[in-house]
């Protein structure tokens, strides 16, 4: 693990979440845990932020808005991983309030072709290291009113081929939320999850070229209100982070799309 530090703050900025230290996974300069870092620092957290790479970009912006965080370079594979990443945040910040388990990863494998392999490395980034970070966080998270934040996927709910892995690792970390919710709301602990629909993000850009159009048109369909950007999904993290939402526990927020019926589906089926 290795680690790079800011202890500067800005008084000015917005501060719903002032005084507040938020952990989240999966930072990176344009993805959807970096957006989450910008915008929980822009309204006061201090965050403990950690990834495989270091995103040069987002630490220099948080800096130079006098931003408190720290970032750990740090692989969620490894079991040691999490109590670490949770240690070094208390080290620094003296507590923990918001977890956000944002690191993901994705594999688009026909059952037939998948190897063991590939689906223990995502079952065990995906949905064993939520568990991981989210026991190893309770030990700051007493008596703090804290909140988990879980980011799972609509294919966590929905299906697609060759997604068969991914979509099983979020659905675990859709069941996980409900159940931590139950365990951990008598300690005043909230746990919910999100599950966006197609966000533009590296994940997903790394597969637009391969993409025929008459996929896109059934993309478009399946997202009434077009593709997400990293910063609607981080709003929602605000959202369910703050004390606005003291009452929400065990949900799981679908954004971007909807269960409803669409006709376009059935003209690209050909019913
Ligand atoms: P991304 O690839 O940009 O970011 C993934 C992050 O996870 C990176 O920061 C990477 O460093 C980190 N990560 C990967 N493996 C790791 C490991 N072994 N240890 C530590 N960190 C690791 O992807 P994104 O689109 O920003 O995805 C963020 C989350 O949102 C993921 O959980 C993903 O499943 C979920 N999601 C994304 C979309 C989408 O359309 N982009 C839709 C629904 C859900």
């Amino acid at each position: 693990m290795a680690a790079s530090t800011s202890s500067t703050s800005d008084p000015s900025s917005p501060q719903r979440f002032a005084g507040r230290v938020a952990l989240i996974t999966g930072v990176s300069d344009r993805g959807i845990g970096g957006a989450i870092a910008e915008r929980l620092a822009s309204e006061g957290a201090q965050v403990s932020l950690t990834g495989l790479d270091e995103p040069k970009k987002l630490l220099k912006g948080l800096e130079a808005n006098g931003d408190r965080f720290l970032w750990n370079s740090a692989d969620l594979s490894d079991p040691e991983v999490p109590q670490q990443l949770v240690m070094a945040t208390a080290d620094k910040f003296g507590q923990l309030d918001i977890l956000v388990n944002n690191a993901g990863i994705e594999t688009m494998e026909p059952l037939t072709s998948m190897t063991d392999s590939q689906w223990d490395e995502i079952v065990g980034v995906n949905l064993t290291a939520v568990m991981r970070m989210s026991r190893a966080a309770l030990s700051q998270f007493a008596d703090r009113a804290a909140a988990i934040i879980n980011i799972a996927s609509v294919l966590g709910i929905a299906g697609s081929p060759a997604m068969t892995a991914y979509s099983a690792t979020k659905a675990g970390v859709i069941g996980m939320t409900r159940s931590l919710a139950l365990e951990l709301a008598p300690q005043g602990i909230r746990v919910n999850a999100i599950a966006p629909a197609m966000v533009k993000t590296p994940m997903i850009m790394r597969y637009a070229n391969t993409i025929t159009d008459a996929q896109w048109r059934q993309i478009q369909a399946a997202h009434p209100l077009g593709i997400g950007a990293p910063s609607d999904v981080a709003a929602a993290v605000a959202f369910l982070a703050s004390r606005e939402a003291k009452w929400i526990t065990g949900a799981t927020l679908p954004l971007g799309w909807t269960q409803s019926y669409s006709p376009a589906f059935e003209e690209l089926s050909g019913e």
